[in-house]
């Protein structure tokens, strides 16, 4: 679904990615973690195309991340991203927030954006709160809304970067909760997180990275009782 070979990504003379190569299969689940700085956010902004990357190829599915704009607006149209902050936009209500890139991205009918809308929002159990301003809601709720306006592109695979690291602990498990069922329901997703007991029950394969280059990836078992490398260990004993 996702192949990364051979990635550098420079930012002016600074490296930021190392030859990375990754792959991801159809409905894998990645939890990417490392210190601060290490470049978990860089990599997955390449993915979505937020971020140019300088060497090697990155392909999603069928499409090859080149540097053209088609290549661009197919990429976004599959990869779903989810951020930090939540980037809702403001000055429009969480249905508005919702509809507006299946309708201008996707050409979809105001009726039908709609519906799809609705039909996400109550997957995220948030339906009640479709008329609000994002700032009339809880962070936890505005994550869940993100989390929803990226569902409804229908995307092949989503990228977290974060997403419950702004929020109150109190509403960090609702939109845990939320990852969760998607991950049940078999979609493709790589999330930055420190959450560990998420990385535990949902990932496929935890990847951890330290100074912009992949250090070490196993599934979970084996990566929290058996870390290989020193860096790794140093990081799980500072994190766990
Ligand atoms: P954090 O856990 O703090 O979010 P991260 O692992 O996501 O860190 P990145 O944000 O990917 O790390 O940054 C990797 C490195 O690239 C850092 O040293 C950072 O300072 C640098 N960097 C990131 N964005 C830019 C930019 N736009 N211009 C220059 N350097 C950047
Ligand atoms: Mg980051």
């Amino acid at each position: 679904m996702i192949s990364m070979a051979g990635v550098d990504k420079w930012y002016g003379a600074f490296q930021a990615l190392k030859d990375i190569n990754i792959s991801v299969g159809k409905g894998e689940k990645i939890v990417l973690c490392g210190p601060s700085g290490s470049g978990k956010s860089t990599l997955i902004r390449c993915i979505n195309h937020l971020e140019t990357y300088q060497k090697g190829e990155i392909r999603v599915g069928d499409i090859v991340l080149g540097h053209q704009a088609k290549s661009i607006d197919a990429v976004r149209r599959e990869v779903g991203m989810v951020f930090q902050q939540f980037n809702l936009f403001p000055h429009l209500t969480v249905l508005e927030n919702c509809m507006l890139a299946p309708m201008r991205a996707l050409r979809l009918s105001k009726v039908e954006a709609e519906s799809r809308a609705r039909q996400l929002l109550e997957r995220v159990r948030i339906s009640e709160q479709a008329d609000k301003y994002p700032a009339q809601l809880s962070g936890g709720q505005q994550q869940r809304v993100a989390i929803a306006r990226a569902l409804c592109m229908r995307p092949q695979v989503m990228l977290f970067d974060e997403p419950t690291s702004a929020l109150d602990p109190e509403m960090v498990k609702e939109v845990l909760d939320t990852m969760i069922a998607l991950a049940e329901e078999g979609m493709t997703m790589i999330c930055v997180t420190h959450e560990m007991g998420f990385a535990r029950q949902v990932a496929d394969r935890v990847i951890f990275m330290a100074s912009g280059a992949v250090v070490e990836q196993a599934p979970p078992a084996e990566f929290f009782s058996d870390p290989k490398h020193e860096r790794t260990r140093k990081f799980l004993g500072e994190i766990l």
